[in-house]
């Protein structure tokens, strides 16, 4: 069992306390944002290379979810993407998949389920990297000549 790195990005502040508590307490590392744009400024830090998942709100001022997840995935092709959605903005969240997320969970979301989701997301991730890892061995044993 893996222990996945979370942001959740959400513009409802006391979700994002709620969820990152209920997060912590099942051994989940969590950060967390209030903005498209403060999500993009922590993974531009160091947040990038300890995050494996992104929880996406799709509806917020500003940057929304879809910009937001646009973004994500050009700047970090592997970290996976969860999109958070009401009733009302499903669509969205059905666009986010076909723009890259790797699922989406309604709110309000069941602790069981988005648990698994985030282990998922996190296994694939950490899968996917160790692929380019091997990848990258293997060019460099062809470079060598053996
Ligand atoms: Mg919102």
């Amino acid at each position: 069992m893996i222990e996945p790195s979370v942001l959740v990005v959400d513009d409802e502040v006391q979700f994002v306390k709620t969820l990152v508590k209920r997060l912590v307490k099942r051994g989940v590392k969590v950060d967390s944002a209030h903005s498209g744009q403060q999500a993009l400024d922590t993974l531009a830090g160091s947040g990038a290379t300890r995050t494996d998942v992104v929880i996406l709100d799709v509806k917020m001022p500003g940057m929304d979810g879809l910009e937001t997840l646009a973004a994500i995935k050009e700047a970090h092709p592997l970290i996976e993407v969860i999109m958070l959605t009401g009733h009302a903005t499903v669509e969205s969240a059905i666009e986010g998949m076909k723009h890259g997320a790797y699922d989406y969970l309604m709110k309000p979301c069941d602790l069981d389920v988005l648990m698994n989701k985030l282990n998922q997301a996190a296994v694939k991730k950490r899968e996917h990297e160790a692929k380019i890892l091997e990848a990258r061995a293997t060019l460099i044993a062809l470079r060598r000549g053996d």
